[in-house]
This record gives C-alpha cells, sequence and structure tokens, in this order.
C-alpha cells in the first residue's frame, strides 16, 4: 500500500503520517528528506519555492514511491499542494491520498508553536493560496487530536476499497478500445455494459478475460456496483449511440451520483442536446463534459484525437488522462485540448466529420473517373493515390483509399463486391442543416450528405440507368496529359471543403461567443482523427482569423492554381456521365465567392417584379431600397 498524506505545512501531516506508517507496518518518508540543500537554503532564508525549484524534489519522492511500490508499500507525507505536484508523484494507481485541511487560524496557531523548522510560519498564507482542491482522495479535517486522525485514516482505508479512477461505460467499439488504451496508460478502469437477459449478459466481464495483461480494470453490469467502485469525485465516460440513449444513461445515473461527479459523453452527439446536458448536470452540481473522439476503433486504442468541450472544471478532472490516451503531434504534445464552453466539443467533432464526408466522397468520385473514365485499374488508382500521399496532398483518407484499392478477396477486388449505397449516421446532416440555420452557404459538404442519399437509392438508379440508357463515356484523351489537372483539382477540392467546415465553425463561434481557437482545433486534428493530413498541418500553423481561409500561406496559390483544372475536370466527368457532387459544387461554390459581379440582379429584379420586395442600387450608395412598377 503507498499513502500520501499531503496538506499545507502546520497541518500535521507528519504526525500522522508517522502514527500511519508505525501501525500499517510501512516505512515512513517526509517530503523534507528529499529537498536538494539549494532549496533547504532558500525556505530557511524566508524565500519560497518555485515551481522549477520544486522538479527535482518532487522527482526524487517519485523515484521513491516506485522503489517502494515494489517492496510492499510506505507512507509518504508531502504538501503536494497544487494538481500537477499530485500528478508528478501520481506514479502508481494504487496510491491512497489522505488530505489535510483545516481552518487558517488553527494551522497558524500551531505553526507558531513549533520549533526548530526551516518553514517560517509567515509562508501559510502563500501555501494556502498555492492550495488547490485535490481531483481524488480523502478530504480529512484537522480539528481532532493526531489518535483521531490516526482513526479516522485507517477507517478510510479499510472501508473504502481501491476505487477504480475512472470508469467507461459501454462496452461497443469505442468504449472497450478507450477503456483499454487507459488501462495500458496506467489509469485503473471499470467497465460496464448493460445488462440485458439472454442478449447483453458478462459482456464487460469479458472484456476484461480477454486482457488479462490489465489487472487494473475490473467488471460490472450492475450500475450501483460500477459507481460505488470509482473514486470521488467520479469520472464517467459513456461511449454509447447518441440520442435517447444518453438521455436515459443520465437519468440511470444522476440519482447515484455526487455533486462535483463528472460524466463525459464521448458518442457523437449532437451539440444542441448537449449545451441542454450541460446545464441539466450544472443544475445538480455535477460536471458534464460533451466530448468528441475521431480515430475510429484504431484511433481509440491507440490514440484518438480528443475534443472535449462543457465544463472546464470537468476538463481539468480528466485532462491528465485524455492527455495519455490521445494521439501526438508531431511536436509530442497530445492531441486534445479544451475546446470551449458548451456544446463546442461536440460541435466541432460535428464538423469534423462533416468534412470528412466531403473528403470521402471526393477520393469516391475520382476513383470511379479514373477507372471507368480514363479505364485504369484499381492498381493504378491505387498506385496515383499512394504517390500523391508522398508529398503534401498526404492524408489518412488518402492513404487507406490507396491501400483498400489493392484488397482482395478470393482472386477478387473486394471493393468490386461492395454494394454501393453509403451509410450515415447524422453528424453530416446536423452540420448542413446547422449551415442552414446560420445562413453559411455549404454546398460542398452538403452535396456529401446528398450523395450518400442518392447512393441508397440503388433499385431507382438501377431502374433509371436503363430507362435513360445511361453508360460511362471513355475519356480519349491521355491520362498522362491529365494527371496533373487531376492532382491540382483534387487538391483544390480539398481545401474548398476545409474552408466551407472552418467557416461554419467560425461563424458559430462568434455568433455564440465561444472563442475557438482554429489553430489549436486544427493541431488536435493533425494525428488521430480521420481527416489528418499534409493540409490540416498547414492549417495549423498559418490559420489566423484575420485572413480568409482562401489566402491562407500555401492555401492562395492552390486556389488560384487548381481553379481551371478542376473546372476542366467537372466539365469533362459530367460530359462523360459521371455524377461528380462535390467536386462540382465545389467550383461552383469557388466561383461564386470570388465573383465581383454575380446574377443576384437579376433575382432582385425578379423578387420586385412579383412580389414587390424592393432592392438596391449600385449608383445609390445610401443603402435605401427602392420599388419599380414593372408593368
Ligand atoms: P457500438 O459498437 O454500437 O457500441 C455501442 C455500445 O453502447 C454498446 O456497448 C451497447 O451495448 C451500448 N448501448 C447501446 N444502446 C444502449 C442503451 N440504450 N443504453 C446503454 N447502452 C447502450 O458503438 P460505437 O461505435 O462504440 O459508438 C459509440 C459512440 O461513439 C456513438 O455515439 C458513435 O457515434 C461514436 N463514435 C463512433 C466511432 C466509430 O468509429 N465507431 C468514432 C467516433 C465516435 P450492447 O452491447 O448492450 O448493445
Amino acid at each position: 500500500m503507498l499513502v500520501i498524506v499531503t496538506g499545507v505545512s502546520g497541518t500535521g501531516k507528519s504526525t500522522l503520517g508517522a502514527l500511519l506508517a508505525e501501525r500499517l507496518g510501512l516505512p515512513f518518508f517526509d517530503a523534507d528528506q528529499f529537498h536538494p540543500a539549494a532549496n533547504v537554503a532558500k525556505m530557511s532564508a524566508g524565500h519560497p519555492l518555485t515551481d522549477e525549484d520544486r522538479i527535482p524534489w518532487l522527482q526524487a519522492m517519485a523515484d521513491q514511491l516506485v522503489e517502494s511500490g515494489k517492496s510492499g508499500g510506505a507512507v509518504l507525507t508531502c504538501s503536494a499542494l497544487k494538481n500537477s505536484y499530485r500528478k508528478m508523484l501520481s506514479v502508481s494507481p494504487s496510491i491512497r491520498w489522505i488530505h489535510l485541511t483545516g481552518d487558517r487560524d488553527l494551522i497558524w496557531e500551531r505553526m507558531s508553536a513549533r520549533q526548530n523548522h526551516f518553514m517560517k510560519a509567515g509562508m501559510l498564507d502563500s501555501q494556502i493560496a498555492l492550495w488547490e482542491k485535490p481531483l481524488t482522495g480523502y478530504l480529512l479535517d484537522i480539528t481532532g487530536t493526531p489518535e483521531q486522525l490516526l482513526d479516522a485514516s485507517l477507517h478510510y482505508l479499510k472501508t473504502q476499497p481501491m476505487n477504480m479512477q475512472m470508469g467507461v461505460i459501454g462496452m461497443g467499439v469505442m468504449g472497450k478500445s478507450l477503456a483499454l488504451n487507459l488501462a495500458e496508460k496506467g489509469v485503473s478502469v471499470s467497465l460496464y455494459n448493460r445488462y440485458v437477459a439472454g442478449k447483453e449478459e458478462g459482456v464487460a466481464q469479458k472484456v476484461v478475460d480477454e486482457n488479462p495483461e490489465f489487472s487494473n480494470t475490473a467488471a460490472f453490469e450492475d450500475l450501483q456496483k460500477f459507481v460505488d467502485s470509482l473514486e470521488k469525485p467520479r469520472r464517467i465516460l459513456m461511449m454509447i449511440p447518441a440520442g435517447a440513449a444518453i438521455d436515459a444513461q443520465l437519468d440511470a445515473l444522476i440519482p447515484i451520483l455526487e455533486k462535483d461527479d463528472l460524466v463525459i459523453d464521448g458518442g457523437n452527439s449532437f451539440y444542441k442536446d448537449s449545451e441542454r446536458r450541460v446545464e441539466r448536470l450544472r443544475e445538480v452540481g455535477m460536471h458534464f463534459l460533451p466530448m468528441g473522439v475521431s480515430g475510429g476503433e484504431e484511433g481509440a486504442r491507440k490514440g484518438p484525437s480528443i475534443m472535449p468541450g462543457g465544463n472546464a472544471e470537468g476538463y481539468a478532472m480528466v485532462e491528465d488522462f485524455l492527455g495519455r490516451i490521445s494521439a501526438k503531434d508531431k511536436d509530442g504534445k497530445p492531441c486534445v485540448t479544451y475546446v470551449g464552453p458548451g456544446g463546442s466539443g461536440h460541435f466541432i467533432k460535428m464538423v469534423h466529420n462533416s468534412i470528412e464526408y466531403g473528403e470521402m466522397q471526393v477520393l469516391a468520385e475520382l476513383t470511379h473517373l479514373l477507372r471507368f473514365g480514363f479505364g485504369c485499374t484499381a492498381e493504378q488508382v491505387s498506385a496515383i493515390f499512394a504517390d500523391w500521399g508522398k508529398g503534401e496532398l498526404k492524408s489518412f483518407l488518402l492513404e487507406i483509399t490507396a491501400d483498400l484499392l489493392l484488397f482482395k478477396e478470393d482472386g477478387a477486388l473486394l471493393l468490386d463486391k461492395i454494394l454501393d449505397q453509403a451509410g450515415q449516421k447524422g453528424t453530416g446532416a446536423w452540420s448542413l442543416t446547422t449551415a442552414l440555420e446560420y445562413g453559411i452557404p455549404y454546398s460542398p459538404l452538403a452535396e456529401s450528405v446528398n450523395a450518400r442519399g442518392v447512393s441508397g437509392e440503388k433499385a431507382m438508379r438501377v431502374a433509371f440507368s436503363k430507362t435513360f440508357q445511361h453508360e460511362f463515356q471513355k475519356v480519349e484523351d491521355s491520362l498522362e496529359s491529365w494527371l496533373p489537372k487531376i492532382k491540382a483539382a483534387y487538391s483544390l477540392a480539398r481545401i474548398i471543403n476545409h474552408e466551407v467546415g472552418f467557416r461554419l465553425m467560425k461563424t458559430v463561434s462568434d455568433t455564440k461567443d465561444w472563442k475557438l481557437n482554429f489553430n489549436e482545433i486544427s493541431r488536435i486534428w493533425t494525428n488521430g482523427c480521420i481527416i489528418r493530413s499534409g493540409l490540416m498541418e498547414n492549417i495549423s500553423a498559418n490559420y489566423s482569423d484575420s485572413v480568409s481561409f482562401f489566402e491562407t500561406a500555401g492555401v492562395k496559390e492552390q486556389v488560384i492554381s487548381g481553379r481551371k483544372a478542376l473546372a476542366e475536370l467537372v466539365g469533362l466527368g459530367l460530359t462523360h456521365g459521371f455524377a461528380l457532387p462535390v467536386m462540382s459544387a465545389g467550383i461552383n461554390y469557388l466561383l461564386g465567392r470570388i465573383t465581383a459581379e454575380s446574377s443576384a440582379s437579376v433575382i432582385q429584379a425578379q423578387r420586385d417584379y412579383f412580389g414587390a420586395h424592393t432592392y438596391q442600387r449600385k449608383d445609390d450608395a445610401s443603402g435605401k431600397f427602392y420599388h419599380t412598377n414593372w408593368i
């Protein structure tokens, strides 16, 4: 057993620590033993230590705890005033924390009575100012005698079983992978899956049994026992389907949780539902984190990109754990950040998925055009994509598309056996309705949602292809002459997809005053998530709120050079019988946005003609509205 007794100077932690060590038969260590001489001299001279001074001291104690953990345990007393100091000492999930707290005047009185202690009593106030409420462990008031405090501590250690640090609800694809990822990174986890007689039995236990290498996991199918297994304040991650299941799970959880507990919704919930739930938990004194997670099954297990929003205090409770399990960017920083208040975490995950829809559709359009227009084999298309992926066009989706184009089953391409009906779960469509609500043009990404809808009408498509004698036409020109243009068109189509998504995020952020940081959001999207790419790295480095996305360094040049190529490729595809919904919406969108003189004068004239809706004039800068009697 490893026990750490903490508290500001004068709380009596050394006395309690020594008593505890004696009673438990464990070696006793006091933090003062671990100070380098320079720190002791500094404190003796009445100067407070800086955080930098404390690092070697904390590290020495952490090393001692690791050693003691191998030989049966120890009791350590240490002020450990901040959660960051406690984090450095958290070398094992089995550490038991006892935090001594009490009235300032009582502590002062006790300190003043002490002699031969290098800590000056006058430093008490600076220690109290530094003290942060612990995220875990037992808070013990020092009013009693040392014997009473000893009894209370022993009672705590005996009656409170070793609680787990985190609970995960839902042992599906994502929940199981995240739970195992947490366990692997040293976080003790309770696993819960609902019990449905005859259908869902022993699901969490199966996960524990199949992963015997993790001794820091425990399985439950009784929600109360699951909740009781967690240290307080509790941290619970739900990985279950969005919608009614989340509200039902909260209905079951809230009555058995306590003030200051934290619930995280790591699924793909609609951000407006999340805003309502943040409020719901706030009203009962609990924290709620609506949190986007991207990376699929493998990402969740090895390192996803994580987008938590909602309650900042709740985020502080899991910041360390999320940092441990997330992917890391090119500088080694965790691909997780506190996104912002309310439903902002789920909101940006929704837009992330919408960009993902667009990126997937562009690759699907190009694959089709290359195979059935230019007559490439699947291997040739794969080779083209793989080649692009070596340079600045590199992206996870390009990489997996190059890969799947080579996948054979029984000697034949698996892709050709997959039914051409694309599924969807909601995030793409929610982004579109949000864009409409905020009046943001969204046609390229909207088309990626519509394309999935059209793909679903297979029977009708087959019937109509006969009725209207549709066939793909072979492109007569050589592939070599088109390849540079196809590459430039692909590059620009991707830029447009991202611009559309980022514009929606910026507009909603400004309207709701979320103050989203897009350099940071794109940084956490540079690894772990599905839309990680070279382009995202560029956005992360160069995004600026004061410059339009299309004018960002490294982007502007591609907008200029790719414009004609995208228009030509779309023209070629359409005239050869290929539907290219995202690429064609993309070039339309771009041209619309860079056209100084638009066709909207005609619309205004028509509106005034039939409905007297009035119009403004180019030759009157006052903004006055005019009506003409057209007949
Ligand atoms: P999944 O494999 O279908 O697992 C769903 C889990 O939720 C299962 O453990 C299931 O338990 C449980 N569950 C289902 N209905 C429930 C209910 N009414 N009450 C309580 N538990 C219920 O789903 P998943 O892929 O892990 O996805 C979970 C969430 O993460 C979803 O919101 C999803 O959109 C999101 N997400 C998924 C991915 C991905 O790549 N899969 C990526 C990012 C985010 P039973 O076994 O008892 O049915």
